[in-house]
């Protein structure tokens, strides 16, 4: 079995004070998890995080990178820079990336690619629209958004998470069947593009709270939860990471 992969996407929500307040609260918790712990934190904290976090068994990542290692593109993070600044994971595609910045698959695969030349490993995140679900279209859109974005080649370093859009910051979380429907789909998807897909790391992501963690996490093929508002609270935080 994979081991699960439990990972905090801040958003853009974060001062140094709060990442101080959950370090110290990391570094509290008498718990623990199955599971590896990751935090992304808007990339102002990313350098900070890496230092808040050391001795502790957390990751950091960035949220996005650019598709080129460096150049002139104000305002872009290279993949290079999160690895320098102590990252080891990247975010890509994200929807809200997708929505605020018309993100495409194919300059969503080329971030992933970037990454893993970066020696990151990417999180390419994938998910159906409330229209596209109610027009029973999920299935035929997450897989082409998945086969689109994909980097090429070995995939045993890419993890995937499925975000349904509509459960993205709604309370709404998608049921244990449909997640597990989802998620045995990507997989067999993934085997059928390459032997290494066996490999890869399905996340769920939409509304993960404590109170809905574990029976997600005990959903067949879910290898782990992207977690966007309550990863800010680190009692959340913590009780989602000792559920698997
Ligand atoms: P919420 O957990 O706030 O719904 O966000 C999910 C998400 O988008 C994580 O990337």
């Amino acid at each position: 079995a994979l081991k699960p992969l439990i990972a905090g996407n801040w958003k853009m929500v974060g001062l140094p004070a709060d990442l101080k307040s959950f370090a110290d609260a990391m570094r509290a918790w008498s718990g623990g998890s199955r599971g590896g712990l990751l935090i992304c934190p808007p990339a102002t904290l990313l350098a900070a995080a890496v230092q808040a976090f050391d001795g502790l068994p957390i990751a950091v990542g960035g949220q996005d990178c650019h598709a080129k290692a460096s150049g002139a593109h104000t305002g872009d993070i290279a993949a290079p820079m999160i690895a320098a600044a102590g990252g080891t994971f990247v975010i890509v595609g994200h929807s809200e990336r997708r929505a605020d910045h018309g993100e495409t698959d194919a300059q969503v695969k080329a971030k992933a690619e970037a990454a893993l030349a970066a020696g990151l490993t990417p999180i390419i995140c994938i998910g159906e629209s409330l229209a596209q679900r109610q027009a029973g279209e999920t299935l035929a859109v997450v897989e082409a958004s998945l086969r689109g974005s994909l980097p090429s080649g070995d995939l045993a370093r890419v993890v995937v998470a499925y975000e349904p859009v509509w459960a993205i910051g709604t309370g709404l979380t998608a049921n244990a069947d449909q997640i597990a429907e989802v998620h045995a789909h990507l997989r067999k998807v993934l085997l059928s593009i390459d032997g290494t897909g066996a490999a890869v790391k399905l996340l769920y992501g939409g509304s993960v709270k404590p109170g809905n963690a574990a029976e997600i996490l005990a959903t067949p093929d879910v290898n782990g939860v992207l977690v966007g508002g309550a990863s800010l609270v680190a009692a959340d935080f913590q009780a989602i990471a000792s559920a698997c």
